[in-house]
């Protein structure tokens, strides 16, 4: 047997998630380890959690990245708050929602599910109404941006509402963080998590969290032990949160945290709401480029997420071949449908450094030449002029 070394190739991701990493980030991660307690890491741990305070916007000081991928923050959050016998309010607009629903069973609570069809975002009225038929809910959970579908949800008013009914929050704001407008603490959100491989353009595989002062009082006060020892936070608390005098709960990912921390070194140089703006326009250069070749978008404008753009896929077009050629001969990635949407739409993802004035033009070229080869009912030749225009008036 002789395996040689794994070589990748350098592709173009365009799709859900996980994002371009930028070069820089990779060569934070090939840094020397240092011990998990040498006083340099730990110094470099404050420096993460101010950064992740940044990004969220928190003075929250339960603030860190969980040792494990984004569906680990959504588990640290409902194992951590939700207690057996504990009724949540759970928005289910897509995937990620019905994900919730799950981890509050599987908690012991019970879930109370309000429904939306997927591509639209969380409708505040049923939300409302599901309080006055539970008076007794104690959280409410929802997904900001749905990456499943694209749509973006109102977390400021959901927010609102559930304070209005004694009920604390947990938000999912994976592929939101650093690519729409978040605000922790102007909006009261109680609990939060992310992920590193969105619009942060890090590495898979780390989730920032954040805990407001009457999420961590629930998570102090609670009659039953969290179930699960690894994602416990008051044990996590002690190793990250311990000052000079940090425990050992479990090795730290060292060079993945290497990571976190360049990529939002890069945030903050860039200055959080300059991310989100550049989102925005890159996106509005992709959905004039878009909509000149004749597709349309699943969620209705006004709850577009910008970095996470479906498309209806256009008559007689075979799904899989386009996203397959454009992978072979084009190294670029999109995303499939999921569920109800499998085959009948493409997510383009402008997460973190994948959103370029480049990666728009590239992908709408790519995209015009493989459906012309496939004969589809599209225009032709206006595209990249439409997207070019956007980009013009946006300064690029
Ligand atoms: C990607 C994603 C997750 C899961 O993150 P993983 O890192 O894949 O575990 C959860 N919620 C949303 C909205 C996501 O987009």
């Amino acid at each position: 047997m002789s395996i040689t070394s794994f070589n990748p190739p350098v592709r173009t991701l365009m799709g859900p998630g996980p994002s371009d990493v930028h070069p820089r980030i990779l060569a934070a991660m090939a840094r020397p380890t240092i011990g998990h307690l040498d006083p340099l890491f730990v110094n470099m741990m404050d420096e993460m959690k101010v950064l992740l305070q940044y990004a969220f916007k928190t003075e929250n000081a339960l603030t860190l990245p969980v040792s494990a991928p984004g569906s680990a923050g959504m588990e640290t959050c409902f194992v951590n708050l939700v207690e057996p016998g504990d009724k949540v309010i759970v928005c289910q607009n897509g995937v990620f929602g019905m994900r919730m629903t799950e981890n509050v069973v599987r908690s012991g609570g019970v879930a109370i599910v309000v429904q939306d069809a997927w591509g639209q975002p969380v409708d505040p009225n049923k939300v409302e109404q599901a309080f006055k038929e539970n008076p007794d809910a104690r959280f409410l959970a929802f997904v900001q941006a749905e990456t499943s579908t694209g749509a973006y949800s109102d977390a400021k008013t959901l927010t609102k509402l559930a304070h209005g009914h004694g009920a604390l929050v947990i938000v999912d704001a994976v592929t939101s963080l650093g690519g729409s407008q978040l605000e922790v603490d102007a909006w009261g959100i109680d609990a939060i998590y992310s992920g590193s491989q969105k619009c942060l353009s890090c590495t898979p595989g780390l989730s920032p969290v954040s805990f407001g002062e009457r999420a961590v009082e629930v998570i102090k006060n609670r009659k039953t032990k969290v179930q699960s020892w690894f994602l416990d936070m008051n044990l996590v608390m002690n190793y990250w949160g311990g000052g000079t005098k940090r425990a050992y709960h479990h090795t730290a990912p060292i060079n993945a945290l290497y990571g976190l921390h360049e990529a939002l070194v890069m945030l903050q140089d860039e200055g959080l709401e300059n991310s989100w703006t550049r989102h925005t326009n890159l996106h509005l250069a992709l959905k004039a480029g878009f909509e000149a070749l004749g597709l349309s978008f699943v969620v209705p404008e006004g709850s577009r997420l910008p970095q996470l753009n479906s498309v209806t896929i256009p008559e007689g077009v075979d799904d899989a071949q386009v996203r397959g050629t454009l992978l072979q001969r084009y190294n670029l990635e999109i995303g499939a449908g999921l569920g109800d949407l499998a085959g009948k739409i493409w997510r383009f993802g402008l997460m973190g450094h994948s959103a370029t004035p480049k990666n728009v033009i590239f992908a709408l070229a790519a995209l015009e030449s493989v459906l012309t080869e496939l004969k589809a009912p599209i225009n032709r030749g206006v595209a990249l002029d439409a997207a070019q225009q956007v980009l013009l008036a946006k300064g690029y």
